[in-house]
Order: structure tokens, then C-alpha cells, then sequence
């Protein structure tokens, strides 16, 4: 034990010295477009409440009093496969799958849960799993508790993705193809059109994380899967709640034969505690609320592009075509005193490090909501600038 205790002191250290140690932050209050950290207010431009609907208040209060008018609980009490599976999950399955058009859906703990379970679930030691190497940490876990090969490709390198699936054909039982629709630390889009065109010439199974896509994509808010016009041509599509839908949990859209079968196999959806009903029916409620709202999701849009144009401008390195802003300063050091000195200025951005981002990438990764207008960010390119100077 003492010889454990001495490792983990030098890795802590060495965290440390390679600006990666992480703290948990002291959050004292969220309101609308602010946050406040240790008291004080900052606008955030660290949230994934896309949409800003976890901040309605008043639709909250009359959620919360029907709560208590139809008795839903804090808790399940129990997994789904025993005593957990409240109506609402019915319900909530069932406005799932009715608004993307496919078979079924099932709803998760957290889209770390779907991530994890899905694919171990379906991919066995004769398979192959294709990833994109910027795929997100969930999927990367998925992956490594699948019994089968895997495989990364370039990031959104699709010829890459092809000669893969060419040197493969022929020599496993199933391929799968694992993607994210916006990818989270880079605002990047993948191609969907290009992905469901590979995957039915190589007869693959194709899983799309749509986490940051949904809500802030489509018309009806289903993600970049309904933007590109491919709902019916993804196998699995994932989303959770926890982002623009403003809940807790995760969703997959499929076709029937794979519910039947991850409802059998799938062990993060078998052993886990259900979610509890009051969750249940606030996703109901956020998922109906934010199909309609395409004029959010426009101006979120807009604003994004013109933050990215004005970086742009100044001279940075700003990837991405999205709501998730990335600017990368490649030095830890520089991500990190760059927060420092935004957060100074009122803004709450946080420097992204390895290993969530790949080795001399680091970055202030803003991430925007359509709730924020433009003159709550227009300080942020000539911050930067100085920042980058200093
Ligand atoms: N997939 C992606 C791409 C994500 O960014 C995240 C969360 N950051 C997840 C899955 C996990 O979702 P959840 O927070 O619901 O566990």
C-alpha cells in the first residue's frame, strides 16, 4: 500500500509540472447566460445547455408541481428488467423513435452508459470496430471492453476509412464504424453522406454520436444525421439528455432487433439502477419543446460563425463549422493562462488539455448557447489577442 501511495503522489506531481492536474471547480450558482464561481458572476461559455433550456425557470416550477400532482419519484428504486421501468420510459421511447421515423429507441442512464453497452453488446472477438481517432472518451471505453479488433482512422479521413475497410473485407464476421455527428473538442462536423455510403458498400454497421449534434442540428433538432438526410441510414443513432435537451440520460434510435437484443445483452442498460421518473418526464418535456425551436438553433448557428470569423481574423488557429469554438494555443501552459486571464475579463472558458486532446493541441474550447447575443462575446477576439502576446 505504501509503495501505491508513493506512485500516486509522483503521478499527481507530475500532473502538476505538466500543467494537466485538474481541480474540481467551486460552482456557487447558474443563471442564464452567467455562472458564478466562487461568487463571482462570469458569462459561460463552458456549458452544453445549447438551447439555454435548463435555465427556464418558470417552465422548471410547473414541471416540478406536476411532479408532485402525479407523484413522479427521485428515485427508481430498481434496473429496468425488474421493478424501474416506469410508463414515462414508454412514453419517452416512444416520442423518440415517432420524431427520427426509425423502429425504436431506448433510453440510457448517460451517454457514457450507451457508449460503453452498446457496442460491447454487439461486437464480438471475430469483429472489427473502424473509429474516428477524435472520437470521444465514452466511445473510446466502448471500444476497449469490446471483445473485437479495432481500428482508428484519420480524423474525418474518409479514404483512410475506406482503405481500412478494404484491407478488412473478407476477414471478420461484422465491421462497425463508430463516429461522433460534431465532434466535442473540435466543433468539426463529420460527413455523414460519406460515412452511410461507406457502410453500405462494405455491409458495416454504423453508430453516430450525435451528443453535441442534437438539439443544435435539423429542423426538428434530431442532429447532423437530419440536416444530411441520413435518420433511416444509421444504424444507431445515440444522443443524451444532458446537453441541449437539458436532462439527465442518453437515448439510441435502432431498429427493433437490436432493442430486443441489447434489452438481453447490453450490461450497462441491464445492471444499473432506472432513471427516476421526474428525469423521465423532464426529457419528455425538453425533447416536445425543443423540436420547435429552429430559430434558436439558427441564431446559435449564426453567432458561432461570426465568433469564428472574428478569430479568424485576429490571425488563430480556429477549427470547426459549429457552436463549439475551439481556439487552439498547442502549449498547456498557454490554455491555461489564457482562462486565467479571460476569466479576469468576466468569461468562463476552459483550457481543454491531453489526453482529452491529442499531445501539443491544448485549448480554450468555447462552447456557445443560443441565449448569448453578440455583445456578450465581442470582447472575446481581442482578449485572446492580448492573451496570445502576453
Ligand atoms: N458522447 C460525447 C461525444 C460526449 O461529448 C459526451 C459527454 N461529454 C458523452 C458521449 C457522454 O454523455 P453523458 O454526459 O450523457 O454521459
Amino acid at each position: 500500500m505504501q509503495e501505491l501511495r508513493e506512485r500516486i503522489k509522483r503521478e499527481l506531481e507530475e500532473l502538476g509540472r505538466q500543467d494537466r492536474y485538474r481541480t474540481l471547480p467551486h460552482v456557487t450558482a447558474r443563471r442564464g447566460k452567467y455562472i458564478e464561481l466562487e461568487g463571482k458572476p462570469l458569462v459561460n461559455l463552458s456549458s452544453n445547455d445549447y438551447l439555454g433550456l435548463g435555465d427556464e425557470r418558470a417552465l422548471l416550477a410547473g414541471y416540478l408541481e406536476q411532479c408532485i400532482e402525479r407523484g413522479y419519484a427521485m428515485t427508481s428504486s430498481s434496473s429496468r428488467l425488474l421493478t424501474g421501468n416506469h410508463p414515462l420510459y414508454g412514453e419517452l421511447e416512444e416520442a423518440l423513435a415517432a420524431l427520427y421515423g426509425r423502429e425504436s429507441a431506448m433510453v440510457f442512464n448517460s451517454g457514457y452508459h450507451a457508449n460503453i453497452g452498446i457496442l460491447p453488446a454487439l461486437c464480438g472477438r471475430h469483429d472489427l470496430v473502424l473509429s474516428d481517432r477524435l472520437n470521444h472518451a465514452s466511445i473510446i471505453d466502448g471500444m476497449k471492453i469490446a471483445e473485437g479488433s479495432s481500428q482508428r482512422f484519420r480524423h474525418r479521413d474518409y479514404d483512410h476509412l475506406e482503405e481500412l475497410l478494404d484491407a478488412a473485407a473478407g476477414r471478420y464476421r461484422q465491421i462497425f464504424i463508430l463516429s461522433e455527428s460534431v465532434f466535442s473538442m473540435d466543433g468539426d462536423l463529420a460527413d455523414l453522406l460519406r460515412l452511410v455510403e461507406l457502410k453500405k458498400r462494405y455491409d458495416a454497421l454504423l453508430i453516430v454520436d450525435e451528443a453535441h449534434g442534437a438539439g443544435v442540428f435539423g429542423e426538428r433538432g434530431l442532429g447532423l444525421c437530419e440536416t444530411a438526410g441520413v435518420v433511416p441510414d444509421i444504424d444507431i443513432i445515440v444522443g443524451t439528455f444532458g446537453k441541449s435537451f437539458a436532462s439527465t440520460g442518453a437515448y439510441a434510435v435502432m431498429d427493433n432487433i437490436f432493442r430486443e437484443y441489447l434489452t438481453n445483452t447490453m450490461r450497462p442498460f441491464i445492471f444499473t439502477t432506472a432513471l427516476p421518473p421526474a428525469v423521465l418526464g423532464w426529457s419528455l418535456l425538453t425533447l416536445e419543446i425543443q423540436s420547435s425551436m429552429s430559430r434558436e438553433r439558427q441564431q446559435l448557428l449564426q453567432l458561432a460563425a461570426k465568433l469564428r470569423d472574428a478569430l479568424i481574423a485576429e490571425g488563430f488557429d480556429v477549427p470547426g463549422e459549429s457552436h463549439i469554438v475551439p481556439v487552439i494555443t498547442g502549449s498547456n501552459e498557454k490554455a491555461v493562462s489564457l482562462a486565467a486571464r479571460l476569466r479576469d475579463a468576466g468569461f468562463l472558458c476552459l483550457p481543454v488539455r491531453p489526453p482529452t486532446v491529442p499531445p501539443n493541441s491544448a485549448r480554450i474550447r468555447l462552447s456557445l448557447r443560443s441565449i448569448l447575443e453578440w455583445e456578450d462575446i465581442s470582447a472575446l477576439p481581442g482578449l485572446f489577442t492580448g492573451g496570445m502576446a502576453s
